[in-house]
């Protein structure tokens, strides 16, 4: 992250503490804090894959970050449909209507 008072690529998320941080947040604005100088600053959640505020190598970082994600939960779904099938199965064959021979014998 590109710290906008120094203009270093040193700065990383801080945590968050207070009341002004919590009203940053509703805007939905993350503190960063700059390692070279020390300072705090705000950004805007969208931002954070602006040029102004990203490097070449971090912007590539987090398409790949977010390329990876999606075939996790791409894989996840896949695995999750598979088993509601199964068990979809299961309650039918449990469920399923037996042949009427409790009526013929009557
Ligand atoms: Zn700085």
């Amino acid at each position: 992250m590109t710290c906008p008072h120094c203009s270093e690529h040193h700065a990383h998320r801080s945590h968050r503490s207070g009341a002004v941080d919590r009203l940053y947040r509703l805007f939905q604005m993350i503190p960063y804090r700059c390692r070279t100088c020390k300072r705090r600053f705000y950004s805007f959640r969208g931002g954070e894959q602006s040029t102004r505020m990203r490097t070449h190598e971090e912007r590539k970082i987090m398409q790949l970050r977010r390329r990876l994600k999606w075939k996790r939960t791409k894989r996840e779904l896949i695995v999750y449909g598979f088993a509601a099938l199964l068990v979809a199965l299961v309650i039918y064959f449990i469920t399923r209507p037996t042949t009427p021979q409790g009526l013929s014998g009557s």
